[in-house]
């Protein structure tokens, strides 16, 4: 994933001010700024999950006897997910897709309105 510009981070700092500017974030940065408000660890804890969210853990998606499941964080500060025996791995989008057996599409609009970055009322525009 690239670096965003300046005007672009300028744009995330002014979209958590108010409702007009959070229209015109674009929906790259609208799940950014989600991870940011809602990262791994802390969206498993919402989902059940708490025990999982170590770097060593048994799998919450499959029967774990020898702990398979590792959830750790990038130098870019960015959290992964994976099972070392085959379930899946990824990012916050990846598990909640796994989690709740979505679509990845139907995981991002869902991980969006977990952290209340989906739309909105449009007349508030
Ligand atoms: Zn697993």
């Amino acid at each position: 994933m690239r670096e965003c510009s300046a005007a672009e981070k300028r744009n995330v700092q002014q979209m958590v001010c108010g409702t007009r500017t959070i229209k015109m974030m674009d929906y790259r940065h609208r799940i950014e700024e989600s991870k940011k408000r809602l990262p791994l660890p802390k969206l498993m804890k919402l989902q059940g999950d708490a025990d999982a969210a170590f770097k060593i853990a048994p799998c919450p998606f499959h029967d774990d006897e020898n702990p398979s499941f590792s959830v750790w964080r990038s130098g870019r500060g960015q959290w992964f997910w994976k099972c070392h025996a085959g379930c899946g791995q990824g990012d916050e989008i990846d598990y909640l897709a796994m989690k709740l057996g979505m679509e990845k599409g139907e995981a991002i609009k869902e991980f969006l309105q977990l952290a209340g970055l989906w739309w909105i009322n449009k007349t508030e525009v």
